[in-house]
């Protein structure tokens, strides 16, 4: 049941063509403050601006074509399927609420994808995934526990291995846990000494209090600039739960704060438009709140992201999230 290397070797044939070979660049500035190569894996430059795609090639390539795939993300994940599934000619419905901006709606739509509004709360989209499942066949994707997914992200880490197998330390986004499983276990399998680190944000980390706890836990979601790392991982996990628990080194939390100064770093020094989930790898170093010994590469994972709250963050005014405001401050002062 759990995805092993072969399984990733495989998912790369599946995914070549539509899914990019994305670039690792270094990060002079990064590289400079750690006293060693800092590199970028760029996901965020994939056909849908998110890693996420990999993940969903590789799990609607297992669907019969006649069946067709649902899924209820309105984020990245949604997109991934949306994509992957016309890429593959295969049907795929999008369950969302009534609440979804219709940004959310239209980009998802452009993707070919069918978009199903129903219901005033992600649980009623959820319920309306199932029925689809139940009552016409479609096949629900996991953004996160599925092995094909998986195996699909474990992609990243391949790649990452492949360009520099010297690496000693990899720094993972982290939320439902399908990219730091896939990312460790491909990348231990190539080099079982590399130390594999999860990042999350400090309020509403799902994966780091279930790991404390020992077994799947609910959190309160909380708004924050990384939202892609916001949700639960569902209390009935089975694989990213334990994938995380047995693989990753160490799991780190960073504050909304460290994640606004990060995004700036990322922006000033190295021109990258990226999400908040991007940035937790640097803000992490930036910190200190991990240590590096050695050549170190963090996953840029998606672009996705709203571009009004992007501008008020590198030009350092004050972003409202949820109950608080983050203090704004301008790069370099
Ligand atoms: C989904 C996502 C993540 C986290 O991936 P998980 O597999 O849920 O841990 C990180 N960054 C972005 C941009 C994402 O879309």
């Amino acid at each position: 049941m759990r995805p092993d290397l072969a399984d990733v070797l495989a998912a790369a044939q599946v995914i070549a063509g539509v899914a990019d070979a994305t670039p690792l660049v270094p990060s002079p500035h990064m590289s400079a403050i750690c006293g060693h190569d800092f590199l970028l894996k760029l996901e965020n430059m994939q056909p849908i601006g998110a890693f996420k795609l990999r993940g969903a090639l590789n799990a609607v390539a297992g669907v019969q074509e006649a069946a067709g795939v649902t899924c209820c993300s309105t984020g990245n994940h949604g997109r991934g399927v949306a994509y992957a599934a016309r890429a593959r000619g295969i049907r795929a419905v999008i369950c969302m609420s009534e609440l979804v901006p219709q940004a959310k709606v239209d980009g998802i739509r452009a993707l070919g994808a069918e978009v199903c509004i129903i219901g005033r709360s992600q649980d009623d989209a959820q319920a309306e995934a199932e029925r689809l499942v139940r009552e016409e066949g479609l096949t629900e994707i996991s953004p996160f526990d599925d092995p094909k997914v998986i195996a699909g992200q474990g992609t990243i880490g391949l790649e990452i291995m492949a360009a520099r197998p010297d690496l000693e330390v990899l720094l993972v986004p982290l939320s439902g846990g399908g990219l730091a499983a896939g990312v460790a276990m491909a990348a231990k399998a190539i080099k079982p000494s590399i130390r594999v680190v999860g990042i999350s944000m400090d309020r509403g980390a799902a994966m780091h209090e279930s790991l404390r706890a020992g077994r799947p836990v609910e959190v309160e979601e909380v708004a924050s600039l990384a939202d892609s790392l916001g949700g639960g991982i569902g209390l009935k996990n089975r694989l990213s739960f334990p994938m995380c628990r047995d693989l990753l080194d160490e799991v780190v939390l960073v504050t909304e704060d460290d994640i606004y100064h990060a995004m700036q770093v990322l922006y000033y020094e190295d021109r990258i438009v990226a999400e908040g989930a991007c940035v937790v790898g640097l803000a992490a170093v930036l910190t200190g709140k991990v240590s590096v010994a050695g050549p170190t590469a963090t996953i840029v994972t998606g672009r996705n992201l709203d571009m009004d709250m992007f501008t008020r963050i590198i030009t350092g005014q004050d972003v409202a999230l949820g109950d608080t405001v983050i203090e704004g401050k301008r790069y370099g002062t």
